[in-house]
């Protein structure tokens, strides 16, 4: 008996072809009460594939799972199939999980009915994660819990939700009501000229926040600084340099209103914002932007200049940079770890003090990071101009820099339903997820092609939306090179609509 497994396990070895354990009604589960999240994720899973809701207790198989300090890797687990019996030994709860998660897939293949064998396997990075635009357009808390159930399945533990952009302010602030009353809506064209948008409450935060928990995922929010900020500005006119009155807007790209980093009154604001954030997301970690930030507004601006000369910096570029030093030392102070994205242009050096998201080249430095290559991980590409091959791979490691992990992102400008959203990122899920379980000596593509019908069943079980299509357009390469010539990098979103 042949078995797929995504993400491939360290060691998988099989003793046999004949069945040794089969799963039905009459089949016991016992768990030790650190496996409680993974014996409640096995329980749902077996009533909802199979409407099995056994473990009654008075059949000859078993289920184990426990938890044992011993092993050696955090996150790890061991799972062996035995005359009668399934055992699941994780080294931390998040590990029996993960048992669990392989389970599944060995159950789907095999019809309930297992072989002897072994597992051994542990993750390469520590950070593994799916970064989800909803600001673009809003996913309400039922399509985030479907993501949810598809990163666990593809042992991912972070989720990072981005919060807040120029489109729209999604999640409610109690000291800044108008945040999302005013900030979470647009008048669109594209959507009949009506409001349109939602916003996330502090209940669905809550909801969410515990249901990610129950799946060994954290979310990471995302509030977008100093940049990507017009969505806070139609709700607080006052947060600009000019103080003038705007409105959400629908157009993509980067816009040069922003917030005013002179006005002693934003640090206040984003002070008392972020502070809202981190109790309803107690991850301990937070992501503060810092992306696409033009200083065009902040060269005219009174209180930016007189800023500039109060605290002896040199121009606006380093203004953007004590902007982001200030705002992460107030985090770090809380406790936080402080998160960014690498900002191309400006392309300050905050080690110590913030972990950037490298989305287009690895850090100079020996500064910590996340890679997030936007070449490869950038899912709402089409399937023309990012084939599936080079998702699976892309080598972290091969300028020589080792990342703390990885993240693959789902940008929304142009896509504005679970459904594309589903067909743009599966499967590349698949193929992402093993470049950041898998020890690099395991990945093969030619043998991952050959895992895939297995995991379209799997990912059928949830169900989400997938794409089989994974051929490259040499034409909308060509087209995407010469776009990135032209320099703008939102022109790979008209790309988007105009090849998938
Ligand atoms: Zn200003």
């Amino acid at each position: 008996m042949k078995f797929s497994v995504i993400p491939e396990p360290r060691t998988f070895q099989i003793s046999g072809d004949a069945p040794v354990f089969f799963l039905n009604e009459l089949c016991n589960l016992r768990a030790d009460a650190a496996s409680a999240t993974a014996e409640s994720d096995l329980l749902a899973f077996l009533e909802k594939v199979y409407e099995l809701t056994p473990l009654i207790g008075s059949g000859k198989d078993y289920i184990f799972l426990s938890v044992d300090p011993t092993l050696p890797d955090r996150e790890g687990y061991r799972l062996t199939v035995q005359e009668h019996k399934v055992t699941i030994t994780g080294a931390d709860d998040s590990g029996v999980f993960y048992g669990v998660q392989t389970l599944k897939q060995l159950l789907l293949q095999s019809d309930c009915a297992l072989p002897a064998l072994s597992i051994d396997d542990a993750p390469r990075f520590s950070h593994r994660a799916f970064m989800l635009d909803i600001c673009r357009h809003f996913f309400a808390p039922d399509a985030i819990k479907l993501i949810l159930d598809a990163m666990a399945l593809h042992k991912l533990n972070v989720l990072h939700l981005h919060l807040s952009d120029d489109q729209g302010w999604r999640v409610e602030i109690y000291s800044r009501l108008l945040l999302a009353q005013i900030g979470g809506f647009r008048t669109d064209p594209a959507y009949g000229g009506k409001l349109y948008g939602g916003f996330l409450t502090k209940a669905d935060v809550s909801d969410l926040v515990a249901y990610a928990a129950a799946r060994h995922i954290t979310i990471v929010p995302e509030i977008d600084l100093p940049g990507h900020s017009i969505a806070a500005l139609a709700a607080y006119p006052a947060l600009s340099c000019d103080g003038k009155e705007r409105n959400v807007t629908s157009r993509v790209g980067i816009h040069r209103d922003i917030l005013c980093a002179g006005k002693e009154s934003t640090y206040e604001f984003v002070f008392s914002v972020l502070d809202e954030v981190c109790e309803m997301f107690p991850s301990g970690m937070v992501h503060i932007g810092g992306d696409e930030v033009p200083l065009h507004n902040w060269k005219q601006c009174p209180d930016c200049q007189k800023r500039i000369r109060d605290e002896h910096l040199a121009d606006e570029k380093a203004l953007y940079e004590a902007f982001m030093r200030r705002v992460a030392d107030h985090l770090r102070a809380k406790g936080q770890r402080v998160f960014a994205w690498h900002n191309k242009e400006l392309s300050p050096d905050f080690a110590g003090s913030i972990v950037l998201h490298h989305w287009n080249r690895p850090p100079e430095t020996d500064a910590p990071y996340i890679d997030a290559n936007w070449r490869v991980f950038y899912f709402d590409h089409s399937h023309g101009t990012l084939p599936l091959s080079a998702v699976y791979d892309y080598e972290p490691t091969a300028e020589g820099k080792t990342p703390v992990g990885l993240e693959a992102c789902l940008w929304t400008e142009f896509i504005d339903n679970l459904g594309k959203a589903g067909a743009q990122t599966f499967p590349r899920l698949g193929a992402f997820c093993e470049g950041a379980w898998s020890e690099k000596e395991a990945k093969d593509y030619a043998r991952f092609l050959e895992k895939l019908p297995a995991y379209e069943r799997l990912l059928q079980t949830l169900p989400v939306p997938y794409t089989a299509r994974r051929q490259a357009n040499p034409r909308a390469l060509k087209k995407l090179l010469l776009s990135l010539r032209e320099g703008g990098n939102w022109v790979r979103g008209a790309l988007q609509r105009k090849f998938d």
